[in-house]
């Protein structure tokens, strides 16, 4: 299993998982021609589009990738009504078994009622949408600051090298804010020395991992919610 990052709009990633067949998933296609333009060039055959929730900049691509390549559109059962295209209908902590790709769903509320994250086990990938960004969180839109709380902890329960891949690349600036309240964190320094050091390279951040985000995200680095809600309201107007 390989997985491609596709750079999307402003600062967005969408990801190819591509099996040793050349049968692909997408995750979050933001819009479809840089999807399109990937798996054309390498003769990939697109067969589902996983969605972690509806905001128009991870599901834009939905419904030309489907008219393409005939492909199914996977989204919450909750927002069936609000994912475009949309075929298959997940539940929480269902598994997802079909031709070479395995992968759970967990439901992770608070930046969208309806967000979800995919968890590929074998491969260890962990697709985390705008809930879990490398060193900070989704804004909290329609869920309250308990069920956003609540969602970080559950990536606490992955094993520590499964690698973070989010929506969106916002590395650089979440990595101002965990310094300005973590000073002293001598691995966030390291961290954002070798952040820098990629970004000069015009290479992506992630993916980040499980480790690393413990180490060094300052959102799920605090223990109780009320630090989690105070944070969280400064990081809104950072
Ligand atoms: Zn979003
Ligand atoms: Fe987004």
């Amino acid at each position: 299993m390989q997985i491609k990052i596709i750079k999307c709009l402003q600062d967005n990633y969408s990801y190819i998982i591509i099996d040793n067949n050349n049968n692909a998933c997408v995750v979050d296609p933001s819009e479809s021609d840089p999807v399109i333009k990937y798996l054309e060039e390498n003769k990939i055959n697109l067969k589902f589009i996983l969605n972690t929730h509806h905001h128009y900049d991870h599901v834009g691509g939905n419904k030309e990738l489907k008219k393409k390549y005939n492909a199914k559109v996977l989204g919450y059962i909750n927002d069936k009504e609000r994912i475009p295209e949309i075929d298959i209908f997940l539940k929480n902590k269902e598994i997802w078994n079909t031709d070479s790709f395995k992968f759970q769903i967990f439901h992770i509320p608070g930046h969208t009622s309806g967000h979800i994250c995919y968890y590929f086990k074998n491969e260890k990938f962990l697709f985390t949408g705008d809930t879990l960004f490398s060193l900070g969180c989704g804004r909290i839109f329609e869920g309250t600051y308990e069920q956003m709380f609540s969602s970080l902890q559950l990536f606490k329960s992955f094993p520590k090298d499964t690698k973070i891949f989010c929506g969106h690349e916002y590395t650089l600036k979440n990595s101002e804010f965990c310094k300005k309240y973590d000073p002293k964190n001598k691995k966030l320094d390291n961290r954002i020395l070798e952040i820098k050091n990629v970004l000069s390279k015009g290479l992506p951040t992630i993916p980040t991992t499980i480790e690393d985000e413990l180490d060094c995200n300052i959102f799920l680095r605090s223990g109780d919610l009320e630090t989690f809600s105070k944070l969280r309201d400064l990081k809104d107007n950072f």
